[in-house]
Order: structure tokens, then sequence, then C-alpha cells
């Protein structure tokens, strides 16, 4: 990479984010940003780019944690610095935060040994240490553990890194314009964390020839000659710079002026955003917008532009909505400059009523929500009364694909042991976070001390070291234990479903697609990654294979077409195909199988006979799988139950999937083997 950088004014397009950015240099407070996108925009050269332009710094010469002398952190690790400490002027610094970091990294390292062996307070700083003053750029930030996620949030929000390890503690400020971007096909963030970013941008290459062609002409042209590009466009970021500085020194002046304060609450009520976040996060959005354009007033256009930055995160109410602000509801609840002349006491029922098509529509489904254990039973049993007689077999006219029932809450299913895959929600596994389970000998420096292993590890040797009565124990670097720690992984969920015409009417079908998706919603909140494979007709196919994008997922069981004969077999031996492959790729992630069938097999000469040959298979790797049991109707065969016995599985039916039916579950199960699988 050249010394030089690329110059922010040379960048073309990208306009929303070159807005987010800078306000967040005029007012970091708004929160940062977060950029969704795909890879290959100049997502990351823009932001080194804006750090070029940020406002030199004072730092006290020597300390390590960028104290500003004219107004020292007291709680220093490094001070208490002298007011005539020596001080020296810098940039504000870029510092990216990589994905696999570890908590150490970000938040520095407390050295427990030597604090336990020499009583010595020795404290490494962390990136949040290095970014104070600066920016902190996290790529892909969705792939960042939650854990780290939530530490950095916390420390963006109350301008502290904090870090305590067994009654030693160290606090420190950490001040940083925060930005992370995230490709939305490798997964979610979730939507607490999504929340808590002040500004989203999403980012696209431009579809324009000549844009396209200008970005191409530009980049050549800094590669050629990287001192010389940067010459060419210095003027004009040199302005930018000093706008910015001009914008920072007008904002504590710019009024906010009610009638605005009231359209940023006429638009956030609008839109259904939780809390008050969006409320303050649109206000100084569009006070920093205000001073960026010289203004010491807040106006109209402030504040939509504004809620357009501010807005489009945080009203997705599950993560198959589409991020995004409908814009007939935002001119509509801009309105007129004034307030509604209509009394706002009657307000909540009728505004409710008069909303957007949009958001009533899914308060509907809301509502819908709740009915949904129910309906899934009542569905599935009201189709086998329509349908109990399977369509013809291959060749049939296919039908428009079925629209899956309504999600509902599933109940948990896990993996049973304990794993040590990515950490995650799903099933047992030992993990850097969580709570403690017993004590062993540290592979590593320790960072997890286990206070009451180390005591008992050092007791018997008190005397031969010449403990003195009533004197202090010694500790010696080999008594320490380290703490080993239990939480939750994330697991690949691999659905395999029956999509075959011995599922029976449209009916069951859409409760069974309803039913998967729920598990999907599940999974993706459990941050697993999940595959799909169908079977019908004539043979399985692999409809995704396994992504941690869950909203693929559930835009491919949406337009899944049915119908045909029942290759069960087929779907058996695909899924371990996919599980193989999967296993070398990272074997540390465990499956969770999920078989959705009604245990017919009617494809192939021996369509019974190979479906239990391949559920053995299965079987003999100790896949640990769930048969979600379509069967319905009075005259049950029990094919999934046998199915499941022959995968060493769960059985369950559709409705003991969601969370609620578990009182049911608990009398369902037949096979106590069964039940112990399930815990
Ligand atoms: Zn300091």
């Amino acid at each position: 990479m050249s010394a030089v950088g690329y110059p922010f004014s040379a960048i073309v397009g990208l306009a929303d984010l070159r807005l987010a950015l800078l306000l967040n240099a005029v007012s970091p407070a708004i929160g940062g940003v977060l950029v969704r996108g795909e890879k290959g925009t100049a997502k990351s050269t823009m932001v080194r780019a804006l750090a070029a332009l940020l406002p030199e710094v004072d730092v006290v010469a020597g300390c390590r944690f960028a104290c500003d002398p004219a107004q020292p952190d007291p709680a220093c690790p490094d001070g208490p610095h002298e007011a005539s400490a020596p001080y020296e002027t810098r940039r504000a610094r870029l510092v990216e935060l990589p994905v696999g970091a570890t908590e150490d990294r970000l938040v520095g390292s407390l050295d427990l040994e030597r604090a336990l062996t020499e009583g010595v307070k020795a404290y490494e700083p962390g990136l949040l240490a290095a970014a104070h003053r600066g920016v902190l750029y996290v790529d892909e930030v969705n792939l960042l553990h939650d854990h780290l996620v939530d530490l950095l949030l916390d420390a963006a929000a109350m301008g502290t890194c904090h870090v305590e390890r067994e009654g030693v503690s160290v606090r420190h400020a950490a001040r940083f314009l925060l930005v992370g971007t995230m490709n939305p096909e490798e997964g979610e963030l979730r939507p607490q964390l999504l929340d808590r970013f002040g500004l989203t941008v999403e980012v696209r290459a431009s579809r324009d020839p000549g844009e396209r062609a200008e970005v191409v002409r530009r980049r050549l042209a800094y590669e050629a000659d990287p001192a010389g590009f940067a010459a060419r466009w210095r003027e004009a970021d040199e302005e930018l710079a000093r706008r910015i500085a001009d914008a920072r020194a007008l904002l504590p002046r710019v009024e906010l002026p009610d009638t605005e304060l009231e359209r940023i609450a006429r638009v956030c009520a609008a839109f259904e955003v939780d809390g008050l976040r969006a409320d303050l996060v649109t206000a100084r959005a569009a006070i920093a917008l205000a001073a960026w354009h010289g203004r010491d007033r807040v106006t109209a256009d402030d504040v939509r532009q504004a809620a357009l930055l501010a807005l489009p995160h945080r009203r997705r109410r599950n993560p198959f909505d589409a991020p995004g602000l409908d814009p007939e509801t935002l001119d509509e609840a801009l309105g007129e400059p004034d307030p509604d002349p209509e009394p706002p006491a009657g307000g909540p029922g009728g505004q409710d009523g008069d909303r957007a098509e949009g958001s009533a529509d899914h308060s509907a489904d809301h509502s819908a929500d709740h009915s949904a254990d129910h309906s899934v039973e009542q569905g599935a049993d009201h189709g086998a009364e329509q349908g109990a007689e399977p369509p013809p077999g291959p060749g049939a006219a296919e039908q428009a694909p079925v629209k899956p029932g309504e999600p509902f809450r599933a109940r948990l299913l896990s993996v049973p042991g304990v794993g040590s895959g990515r950490a995650g929600r799903r099933s047992r596994a030992e993990t850097s976070y969580g709570r403690t389970v017993r004590a062993r000998r540290p592979v590593q420096p320790v960072t997890r001390l286990h206070l009451t292993g180390t005591l008992r590890a050092a007791a018997p040797h008190q005397v031969a070291r010449g403990r003195a009565p009533g004197g202090g124990l010694v500790l010696r670097r080999e008594d320490l234990r380290e703490a080993v720690r239990e939480g939750r992984e994330g697991n690949l969920v691999l659905f395999v479903v029956d999509a075959s015409g011995s599922m029976g009417a449209r009916q069951r079908m859409r409760a069974v697609k309803g039913a998967v998706l729920s598990l999907l919603l599940d999974a993706y909140q459990r941050r697993d990654k999940v595959g799909l494979v169908t079977f019908r007709g004539s043979g399985a196919e692999i409809v995704l294979q396994p992504t941690s994008s869950v909203d693929v997922a559930a835009a491919r069981l949406e337009t899944l077409p049915t119908g045909g004969r029942t290759p069960l077999a087929a779907g058996l031996l695909t899924a371990h195909k996919v599980l193989y492959h999967e296993h070398l790729r990272d074997p540390r992630r465990r499956p969770l199988l999920v078989v959705v069938t009604d245990g017919r097999a009617t494809h192939g000469p021996d369509p019974v006979g190979e479906a239990r040959r391949a559920a053995r298979l299965l079987a003999a790797r100790r896949v640990a799988g769930v048969v979600v049991d379509c069967e319905t109707g009075p005259v049950r065969l029990g094919l999934a139950q046998r199915l499941a016995a022959d995968l060493g599985a769960l059985a369950l039916r559709l409705d003991e999937l969601a969370a609620d039916a578990l009182a049911g579950l608990v009398r369902g199960i037949k096979d106590p083997r069964d039940s112990r699988r399930a815990a």
C-alpha cells in the first residue's frame, strides 16, 4: 500500500456514505455508521480517506492512551499527567479491528500472572485505546462475535473502555468514530446490535457505465502516480477538512426548533421504531447537517435527510423484512410544517388506522403470529381432510408455489454433548465466555483465573515454600489455574424437506413451509449456518448450500415447488454428502439434521429399503437429527417415527415445534431414549 492515501474528494459516487461519514466527523455523538453492501465498493477507501480529513489532535507525549494535554483523562493508566507535560500534534488515527480479534486485543490485556505473583499491575492497551480520538473501522462487523460487538458498542456509547479481570480493573477514555461494514449476504447483524449504530447506508457499485469508467480511470491514475494524483486533489480535500472544522465549531450553536423536534418524533412514531434512540440519533444528525451547511437552525429538509440515514435499520421487525424506508410513509409523516390540527389525544388509535398500507399489513401479520401455533395444527388437519389422497405422481401439472404459513417461535432443538464450535446460541460448547464449569492447567497465559482451583493447587506447597504463620499465601506461576467456561455454539442446521406430492394438499404444505420458516428464523437468532435440501419427483436438490444468510434460505423456501413422487433415500444421501463436505470445511461446527417428511418413500425399485439404508449411514456418522413428522389424518402409518429410529433422531410432530408446545411434547414422546436426546 502506498504511503499516500487516496483522496476523499476523488471518490466517485457513494453520496449517502460520504454524507454519513462527514456528519459523524462533525458530530461523533451521532454514533457511527454501518455500511451495508456488496464487496468491491470503495467503502474502505472512503473510510481511510476520511481519517485524513479529521482535524489533527494534540496528545501528551509518551501517553499510550492519547490524552489531550488540555484535558488529560484523570483515569489514564499512563497518568497522571502534569499540566506542563510535553505534547505532540499528530493526525487522527484510523484503527482497524480484524474479524478474528480476541477480547484482549480489543479492550487490552491485564497480565494476571504478574498481578498475582509479582503484585504488578501490567496493562497492555488494546485497539480501543489506539482508536481514541480517531476512527475505528470494523470490516465485516456481522462476522464479529456478538460479545465483541457488545463491548465495542458499549465503549462507543460510553466513551470509555473498561477492563476487569478477577478484581483488577483498568478504565480509560475511548471516544472514536465507529464505522462498520457488512455484506448482508454473509449473514445479518442481530437487530439489537443493528440499532446501536447511529446511521446506516446501503452501498452498491454504480450501474452507470460512465461513472464506472470514471472510477477505474481515477484508480489507475492514482496507482500510476499516487503523489501526483493526491496533489491534484489536495485543495479539494483541504477545503473539506476546513468545512469539517468549521461545522464542529458551529455545532454547539445550532438550534433545533420545536416544530422540527416534533417532526422527528412524528417520523419515528410512524415507522414504529423501538425506544427513543432513533429520535435522538435523528436529532443529532439533523443538527450536524445544519452545521455542515453552515446554518445555525435545523430545517425540515435536514430532518428528512437525517431520517433517511438514521431510520432504515431501526424499523425491521424480523430478519426477512428488507431494510429501507417507504418514501410515501416518510412524506406523510414529515407532513406539513405544523403539527396535526386534530387533537393528538385521540391519536394512537386513529393514527394507527391512518397509517400507510405497508405498516397496517404488518400489524395484521403480528396479530396472526400469536395464533400461529394453533393454526399449524388446524391447518395440518384441515389439509389432511382435503387431501388424504396424494396427488398424481410425476408429470402432474405443477401449481404455483405454496406460500408458507405464519412463522411462530420455535422450541430449542440442539445437538447433544459439548462442542467447541463458533459461539452462538444453540448447543452447549466450551467457549471463552459463559459460565465457569471447572478449572484446568492453563495452555496459554491466563486471562480467566479460576481462583479456588489456584488456591487448591498452591495449598499443599505452602510449608515447603516456607510460608510464615500469619503470612500471605506463597503463590507460584505453576499454581495458576484457568477457568473453563461453557456457553453455546452455533451449529449447521441442515433442512431436508420432503416437497413431494405425498405431503398432501397445499394447506398442509403451507403449514410445513411455515414450520421450516419458523426454524429458519430461530436459526438466524441462534447464529447458525443453514442449508436446505429438498427431494421430490425423481431426485434431491441442494436448494441452498450451507450459508449464514438465513434470508436467502427463506426466499428459496417461499418459491419451492412441490408435487411428484417421494425419493426419500436421495434426500438423505444428498444431506449426507453436504454434511461430509461441510465437515471438511469446518470440523468444529456440529451439524443438526432436520428432516421434514411424512416418512413415505415412493421412488425407485426399493424405495423403503434404500431410505432405511441411507438413514443408517447418517446414524453411523452420529449426526444429531430431528424428524419432523408431517403425517396427519385418522389412519397413521408411523413411517416418520420409524425413519427417526433408523436415524437415531428425535421425532416431533409439526405441532410440537412451537416453543409453547413443550407441554404437549412431554406427553407426546413414546420413547424415553428420544426425549433424552432432545435435551
Ligand atoms: Zn494519558
